[in-house]
């Protein structure tokens, strides 16, 4: 680990920058994704376990100079925002990522259906809320993307209400930028036979009975017209300040390894050194040393 906390041993599992090969690539056509691909990473499952844990430690690393630029009146902070059909991994990528971090620099925003009274708002309200307070990495398990992709696989918008909601989205996502969050957009991409076979598992381990919704199967039936949203989305809204990131998510490992390495370098990037103290060191090892 260098002082301004970058580092090279956490990265060498990968053939090339993860940000490379995962930006969300214009005109993408997310049938053709192979969700169970492993790009970049050169190893199986096996070979992810080390891996993880050594982005872990860098990570972890990192995150605590982010909190403590932010204890000390620094402006930075990240924000991932977590897209993907049910059953892509999201809740896995908070667990299994973020879990190797320290708990008090997340924040953690899960978003569903909107209530009455948020629906009667706009809709970057309850969004701009959940953002990041300086020094944290806040997370968005769902997000406003939502808010382009329900209604217009539901048809409650016409195509003109969403234009203006995309413009709405890029314009907030560029003050966001520009205020100190660094945004990191990620879609979990799984396929249609993998999904089948979480939601059967949702199905046949009563551990899970509770991750099911019936309303899953409805929206796994209009997959082709989700398809089509998110392209869309990606078409409009993977911008240098805001950049979607497509990352395969059959296979859990990578994409957990895929997170954790796109978070990695976002946080990297902002070059944080330790706060340097406010108070003298001599003079105070000096004042705790007379106490002993
Ligand atoms: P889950 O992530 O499984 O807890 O489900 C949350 C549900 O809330 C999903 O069906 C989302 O599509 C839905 N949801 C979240 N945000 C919105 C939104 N802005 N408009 C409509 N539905 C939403
Ligand atoms: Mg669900």
């Amino acid at each position: 680990m260098t002082d301004d906390g970058t580092t090279t041993s956490t990265r060498s599992a990968w053939d090339a920058p993860v940000r490379t090969l995962l930006r969300a690539r214009p005109g993408v056509a997310l049938a053709d994704v192979d969700a169970s691909a492993t790009p970049g990473f050169d190893g199986r499952k096996a070979d992810a376990v080390p891996a993880l844990a050594a982005l872990g430690t860098g990570l972890s690393d990192l995150q605590e100079r982010l909190f403590a630029h932010g204890r000390t009146g620094g402006e930075r902070s990240v924000l991932l925002v977590l897209q993907g059909l049910d059953t892509a991994g999201k809740g896995g990528i908070v667990r299994h990522v973020l879990g190797m971090v320290d708990p008090q620099g997340v924040a953690l925003r899960a978003f569903g259906v909107p209530t009455p009274q948020e629906r009667a708002q706009h809709f970057l309200v309850r969004v701009r809320a959940a953002l990041p307070a300086p020094g944290r990495i806040g997370v968005f398990d769902r997000s406003h993307y939502e808010d382009v992709l329900v209604p217009r696989v539901e048809g409650d918008l016409d195509a003109a209400g969403l234009d203006a909601r995309l413009a709405d989205i890029t314009a907030f996502e560029a003050e966001v930028a520009a205020q100190g969050t660094t945004v990191v957009k990620v879609l979990l991409w799984v396929s249609p036979g993998e999904q089948h076979a979480r939601l059967r598992e949702r199905l046949t381990r009563p551990e899970k009975h509770w991750k099911y919704d019936p309303r899953d199967v409805d929206v796994r039936l209009r997959r082709p017209a989700y398809e089509a949203a998110y392209a869309d989305v990606l078409a409009h809204t993977s911008t240098d300040v805001a950049p979607w990131y497509v990352v395969p998510a059959d296979r859990k490992w990578y994409a957990r390894l895929a997170v954790s390495a796109l978070l990695h370098d976002a946080l990297a990037d902002l070059r944080l050194r330790w706060p340097e103290p406010t108070y003298d060191v001599a003079t105070e090892l000096a004042r705790l040393d007379a106490t002993a």
